[in-house]
């Protein structure tokens, strides 16, 4: 496996920012962040080099709550716009940490943040049945006057409340292509499409229009990682890999699949919906995108191992 001057799009979970039972303050983010870039900045002393892609769940969740709570002093700000704050906001920790982690191993590649918008359909099916939860819990009470005064979508999540849902279209294409490659070709470490981009519909004038709707974040990646060309795509998560009969006692982790058994396993239903489902379709669109593309889901701690071919699952076109 040659890796000299291979370009991996590395697309973080939710784990690289934000631990289960942290409160999610900027002093827990930024350690858990300094952690992910040691890993990142150690692809790089081997030779790859990176573009990143990021989750932002919990940083948009508070974003919303805190828009919410302070409705009556300023005004809150719709989907679209949280999402790119968001996008600022974990960039921004990310440059800092990932430059100085480059630094520690006497790398000097600049790192930066495009707020990235990503164009969906507005004849997307998943517009006539959102299925992605957002933002703060509420009382029944508190969600039928959402839906009566502001027309929000809400459903009931597994018995723990109610939680506005907005639609979760596939991906197109990401707007700032062309000055990311630029970048990229530059030499700078460029994240992109953080949060799954902020998702616009493109109007008749070339306009694009953000919508309330979040792309997932997996998806977006691969897009990415087409239109820069990358070799790889390494999807980093809190799981050592993917695994069949996920939970049960049959349970067992895959070294490798092709692009045709991962889909034969996602047929079979192996692969949990929002979670590990979205990471295995990215990642056989993206071999069957080009010749000699690669992709891994495997565990953020294990990510040097994963990319050397000893830990992780490697998916490869048949
Ligand atoms: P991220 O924030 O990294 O995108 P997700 O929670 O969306 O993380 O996806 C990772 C989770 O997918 C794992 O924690 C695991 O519980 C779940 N999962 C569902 N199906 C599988 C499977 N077949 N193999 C491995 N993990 C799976
Ligand atoms: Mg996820």
């Amino acid at each position: 496996m040659s890796k000299d001057g291979q370009l991996l799009v590395v697309a973080l979970g939710g784990n690289a920012i934000q631990k289960p039972g942290e409160r999610g303050t900027a002093e827990e983010q930024r350690s858990n962040i300094m952690t992910a870039c040691r890993h990142l900045a150690s692809l790089m002393e081997r030779g790859y080099r990176l573009v990143l892609t990021h989750g932002n769940g919990p940083q948009v969740g508070s974003i919303l709550l805190q828009n919410e709570s302070a409705r009556d002093l300023v005004p809150p700000m719709p989907l679209d716009v949280c999402g790119a704050q968001s996008q600022g906001l974990i960039g921004y920790m990310f440059q800092q940490s990932l430059s100085q982690a480059l630094r520690e191993r006497g790398i000097h590649t600049p790192v930066v943040t495009v707020v990235t918008q990503v164009r969906v359909s507005a004849e997307d099916p998943d517009f006539l049945d959102p299925s992605k939860p957002i933002g703060p819990f509420y009382e029944e009470e508190e969600a039928q006057v959402l839906v009566r005064e502001k027309g929000l979508v809400v459903k009931e999540d597994a018995g723990r409340g109610w939680r506005r849902v907005v639609p979760s279209p596939d991906p197109i294409g990401i707007v700032e292509r062309g000055p990311i490659r630029q970048l990229v070709d530059g030499g700078s470490v460029v994240i992109a499409s953080g949060g799954g981009g902020v998702p616009v519909v493109e109007g008749p004038g070339g306009e694009m229009e953000g919508i309330e709707a979040v792309i997932d974040k997996d998806l977006a990646g691969e897009c990415l990682a087409r239109d820069v060309d990358a070799d790889g795509f390494m999807i980093l998560t809190d799981v050592e890999g993917v695994a069949v009969d996920y939970g049960t006692p049959m349970q067992r982790f895959l070294d490798r699949m092709t692009a045709s058994e991962a889909g034969a396993y996602d047929a079979e239903g192996h692969f949990r919906e929002g979670s590990m489902g979205p990471k295995v379709r990215a990642g056989i669109r993206f071999v069957r995108s080009g010749p000699g593309r690669w992709a891994i889901i495997a565990g953020l701690d294990h990510a040097e191992e994963a990319v050397m071919g000893g830990a992780g699952t490697r998916l490869e076109a048949d």
